[in-house]
């Protein structure tokens, strides 16, 4: 039987419980278990796919093609736990799989209550996960903060969890902030005893508390924690700020969290190895030979989480070549107002990220053609691979109209537009190509050069397509299409062939980008950037 973690969050949001999750998820398969994770995330949304990034930030989507909460993209980057639709559950999922089956009359009339039929709905997407995933550990995030009246039905189902599991095989830890008060110079335990104070009103007593603070806890006051808490001493955690959050494995190993939970499910480590972990990538990340600047165009640029997946994938590319990746976040209606020239002058690299809507377009255009024109390296995803099409169709062929239709409907040049298939599809959603699908590369590219292989998986999370009418042209004024899927025949990936490294792709290769694998596109995008460096500074 499956051993279960629960992971609750305490005080303020943002304390970075996710990578908390995540970090834990790492140090116990790191002790030679399998690991499985589920987000429970509190809001009425059926998943994140139709939320503004506002609301939201980034949507990760998983290989079966999943919108999904960007936790999970922490919890694939951090493990080798492989996430599906299984391991993201919001409470519209909760409430709708309950009201179908009470239409059906499942029920046979009872009243539908939130206890017992939701939370035994909870339950069950659990049980489903421990089936399906075989692992040994599941991790269960909780989000929102403790004492929001969304996450109660979450937090009465782990409240049963252990009652029906046993209380040994179950584990709680909370998350809390202990902050320092600079005036009075104190470091404060009391938002962290209100908060497990209601824990323990919910019924839930927590096992381990990780404590964040930007100060370290003396002994003493952890021995306050722990007496006030009710928790034992040395599984008062301390989560001390630090410079890479791929140092907090690290940190809570050394301070035997591992231990401790083993401990409690009775467990014995089969290994333990953190070595590859510590050297491969903190070490990379905190001591690095090189430096590159890399200029991210986007519209959710102040937005820190809209393109974490981008953002993380381009220092893994870094750490795989020993390099710091500074990355300069830039609003494409910048561009547009002040011209390319000026904004991207004293870069090594340009990254256009994935997005919906016409506001920007014309400021990641002129980005493109400045990269186009000054060989500077360039990496399009999804919209921006959509951007390079219609920047190339403009400059290069001369078809002053191109855009896409997703932007003008009935352009004269839609280079960009829907597969006559998709145009019935009315539902939101319903037209979009999600999830892995595969590409087959020629073997003349750099993509190729990159992964070394003639055929590979990519996610993908878009509506509109190259628009295979124009690739004749294109191909005559020196594009290559150097990934199609095959079965459509849909171009994948374009490169221009006179430049050092001008990749699009349609897909999102930031979702399968490891800190201890950077994805090949990234890992060449980065040494191309520095190349670029080496060429400007000779
Ligand atoms: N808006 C574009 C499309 O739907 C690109 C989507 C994206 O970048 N994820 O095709």
């Amino acid at each position: 039987m499956a051993k279960y973690i629960f992971i609750t969050g305490g005080v303020i949001s943002s304390l970075g419980k996710g990578i908390a999750t995540a970090s834990i998820a790492k140090i116990l398969e790191s002790c030679g278990f399998k690991v499985s994770l589920i987000k429970f995330d509190p809001y009425l949304n059926v998943d994140p796919g139709t939320m503004n990034p506002y609301q939201h930030g980034e949507v990760y989507v998983t290989s079966d093609g999943a919108e999904t909460d960007l936790d999970l993209g922490h919890y694939e980057r951090f493990t080798n736990a492989r996430l599906n639709r299984l391991n993201n559950v919001t409470t519209g999922q909760i409430y709708s799989t309950v009201l179908a089956r009470e239409r059906k009359g499942e029920y046979l009339g009872k009243t539908i209550q939130v206890i017992p039929h939701i939370t035994n709905e909870i339950k069950e997407r659990i049980h489903i996960v421990a089936k399906e995933s075989k692992a040994e550990i599941i991790l269960m995030e909780i989000g929102g903060t403790v004492g929001d009246i969304e996450s109660l039905p979450f937090l009465e189902a782990a409240r049963q969890f252990s009652l029906e599991r046993g209380r040994e095989n179950v584990i709680y830890i909370h998350l809390t902030l202990v902050p320092y008060i600079k005036v009075a110079d104190e470091i404060k335990t009391k938002p962290t005893q209100h908060s497990v104070g209601t824990m323990r009103e919910i019924g839930i007593q927590p096992d381990i508390l990780l404590c964040r603070t930007e100060k370290t806890l003396s002994d003493d006051l952890k021995a306050k924690i722990s007496l006030f808490c009710n928790v034992q001493a040395n599984a008062v955690i301390e989560a001390l700020d630090v410079a890479t959050i791929y140092e907090i494995p690290l940190v809570f190993k050394n301070q035997g969290l591992d231990k401790i939970i083993l401990r409690h499910f009775g467990l014995k480590p089969k290994h333990t190895d953190l070595k590859d972990w510590q050297e491969k990538v903190v070490d990379r990340v905190l001591h690095p030979k090189h430096k590159t600047t890399i200029a991210v165009v986007g519209k959710y640029i102040e937005l820190q989480d809209a393109y974490k997946s981008i953002y993380e994938a381009l220092r893994h590319g870094g750490i795989a070549n020993d390099c710091q990746v500074e990355i300069k976040k830039i609003d494409a209606e910048s561009i547009e107002l002040e011209g390319a020239e000026k904004i991207l002058a004293g870069i090594q690299g340009l990254l256009i990220p994935g997005g919906f809507g016409y506001r920007g377009i014309e400021g990641k255009i002129k980005a493109i053609q400045y990269a186009r024109e000054n060989k500077l390296p360039f990496f399009g995803i999804c919209l921006g691979m959509q951007c390079a099409a219609i920047e190339f169709a403009r400059s290069v062929l001369g078809l002053k109209r191109a855009n896409s239709s997703e932007f003008i409907k009935y352009g004269k040049e839609p280079v960009i537009s829907l597969l006559e298939e998709q145009r019935k599809i009315k539902l939101m959603g319903g037209s979009m190509r999600l999830g892995e699908y595969p590409c087959r590369l020629a073997k003349a590219g750099k993509a190729y050069q990159a992964y070394r292989k003639p055929l590979v998986y990519e996610r993908h999370r878009h509506r509109y397509e190259f628009n295979n009418r124009y690739r004749r042209r294109f191909l005559k004024k020196g594009m290559l299409f150097s990934g199609i899927y095959p079965k459509k025949n849909l171009v994948e990936i374009l490169e221009l062939k006179e430049h050092p490294w001008f990749v699009g792709v349609q897909f999102h290769p930031e979702f399968q980008s490891k800190p201890d694998k950077a994805h090949p596109l990234f890992d060449q995008f980065i040494r191309a950037s520095m190349l670029f460096a080496a060429r400007r500074g000779a």
